[in-house]
């Protein structure tokens, strides 16, 4: 979708959830480097968007330097705190909590590769622009993002997804169009995991699914079919662990659900 170009009188123009986990998207001069706090972390695409995310523990306050040429321009951002509860889930296998298998150990280590090399994807495109759909249908969000878990009685990571509880099949489609960096069926933690990448740094994943319908490297439209929810991996029952990731930072993907700019 074709969007009219932005009024240019001002340089640096962004917009979204300016709350730990959130992001904002800007326009500025295309392909301007875009500092955050000093430090070059993106640039604008080809019609000058792009994207910061603010992960868990953001500062209060965030400088955007926008760097083109001779030019710079800049904005300061009030970052709000997220609330994030804690949750204790049991009846995991313990093999997902605490493995100490040597071969699982190396299969573990294998994936991780794998995931680390699917997220060092960078898109050059802006199809966040126009914001997030939901994946699902019908929306139950049965465990909020962000919130400290302790898993069969183990403190954890923080939860670094959205989990939206949905019965096994439940068709999963694209949120925003993107490239499927990765396809896998049958990772141990993560189940059927597909990850998409939407340009400039931003990358999104579905986790646990019963069914892949895509495949490493394809093209993806907005609304396009994913996979199928399911109960793969570490999970205790069907649901789909929504994950969204800016570079290396992690967010909050339900945060980008409607953040049209329009
Ligand atoms: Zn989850």
């Amino acid at each position: 979708m074709q969007r009219p170009a932005r009024a240019r009188s001002s340089p640096l123009n962004t917009s979204g959830r300016r709350v730990q986990g959130g992001q904002v998207i800007g326009q500025t001069w295309p392909r301007a480097v875009i500092f955050v706090d000093g430090e070059a972390l993106t640039s604008a695409s080809a019609d000058g968007w792009f994207i910061v995310g603010f992960d868990r523990d953001a500062p209060a306050s965030v400088r955007i330097e926008a760097r083109e040429g001779t030019r710079a321009a800049e904005a300061v951002l009030t970052i709000a705190r997220g609330e994030f509860a804690t949750s204790r889930i049991d009846g995991l296998p313990q093999s997902t909590v605490t493995p100490d298998d040597p071969e699982l150990l190396a299969r573990i280590q294998r994936e991780a590769a794998l995931k680390a090399a699917a997220y060092a994807s960078r898109a050059d495109g802006a199809h966040f622009r126009d914001g997030f759909d939901w994946p699902l249908d019908d929306i139950r969000v049965s465990s909020a993002w962000g919130g400290q878990r302790v898993l069969n009685g183990t403190p954890a990571r923080p939860h670094y997804g959205v989990d939206l509880a949905a019965p096994e099949g439940t068709a999963i489609r694209a949120p925003a169009a993107g490239l499927v960096t990765l396809a896998q069926p049958a990772m141990h933690f993560e189940g059927g995991l597909v990850l998409i990448d939407h340009g400039q740094g931003l990358i999104s994943a579905y986790l646990h699914q019963s069914r892949l319908d895509v495949s490493e490297g394809q093209t993806l439209r907005r609304g396009d079919l994913i996979g199928a929810v399911g109960a793969t991996g570490r999970a205790t029952g069907p649901h789909l662990c929504w994950r969204l990731r800016w570079r290396d930072r992690n967010l909050d993907p339900s945060l980008l659900v409607g953040a049209s700019r329009s």
